[in-house]
C-alpha cells in the first residue's frame, strides 16, 4: 500500500495546507508541504525525455515538459522542470527576472501535481506535465489539478488578509502585487482571482 498516496488521496487543497502546511505565511511554502507529506522532489532537466519517441511529437509543437508525478508501491514522486521559460521576448529580461519567474513556475507546477495526486492518481499511475496543461481548460482532470493549485498556492483566507491590508494602507491590490507576494505567475494569480470572484462563497463573489 503506498502511505504517502493514501495520505492524499481525495483531500481537497484546504485539508492539505491543514494537514501539511506551514501556518499563514505568504508565499505558501510549497516545497515544505510536498516534503510534509513525504513525497519526493526532484529538478530535472527533460530534454531528453523530450526527444524520445513517446513524447516528440508534442515537444516539436512548441510543448515542452514542465513536470510529471508518478507513484509505485510506496512512494510518490513529483518531477519538475529546471528548464527557463523561453518565451518570445525573453532574452531581453534579465537573470534575476528569469530566475525567478521560473521559481514561479516550479512551484505551480508542484502545487499542480500535488493536486493530481490528491484527485486523480492511483498507486502505479504516472502523469507527465506538458506547458500547455497548465494552460488548459478543456481536460477535466487539468482543470481541477489548475484549481486545485490555485487553491494551494493563494489560498482565500490569505487574499482576504492581503485584501484588507491593502485597503488600510491604501493601495490597490494589483495582480502584479498579489503575483509577486504570492511568488506565482501573473497568470495563474489573474485565474485565481477570476475563480474566486465566481465561487459564491468567495468574499470575492461578484455573481
Ligand atoms: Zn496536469
Amino acid at each position: 500500500m503506498n502511505t504517502v498516496l493514501n495520505k492524499m488521496k481525495n483531500k481537497s487543497a484546504q485539508d492539505i495546507l491543514k494537514e501539511y502546511g506551514t501556518g499563514k505565511k505568504i508565499p505558501v511554502d510549497i516545497v515544505s508541504i510536498a516534503e510534509n507529506i513525504g513525497i519526493k522532489l526532484h529538478s530535472v532537466n527533460f530534454e531528453t525525455l523530450e526527444e524520445t519517441d513517446a513524447f516528440k511529437e508534442r515537444t516539436e509543437q512548441e510543448d515542452f515538459i514542465l513536470g510529471a508525478a508518478s507513484t509505485d508501491e510506496d512512494s510518490v514522486t513529483i518531477l519538475y522542470s529546471n528548464r527557463f521559460p523561453t518565451n518570445k521576448g525573453y532574452e531581453h529580461i534579465s537573470e534575476a527576472v528569469r530566475e525567478e519567474n521560473l521559481k514561479r513556475r516550479q512551484r505551480l507546477t508542484i502545487a499542480h501535481e500535488i493536486g493530481h495526486c490528491c484527485l486523480h492518481m492511483k498507486e502505479g499511475d504516472y502523469h507527465v506535465e506538458f506547458r500547455t496543461d497548465l494552460r488548459n481548460n478543456d481536460k477535466d482532470n487539468e482543470k481541477e489539478a489548475n484549481i486545485f493549485a490555485g487553491e494551494l498556492l493563494i489560498p482565500e483566507n490569505m487574499v482576504r488578509d492581503i485584501y484588507s491590508l491593502c485597503s488600510r494602507a491604501d493601495v490597490k491590490p494589483t495582480i502584479p502585487l498579489l503575483a509577486t507576494l504570492f511568488r506565482v505567475s501573473k497568470s495563474a494569480m489573474t485565474a485565481r482571482i477570476k475563480h474566486l470572484k465566481k465561487s459564491p462563497e468567495s468574499f470575492l463573489y461578484e455573481g
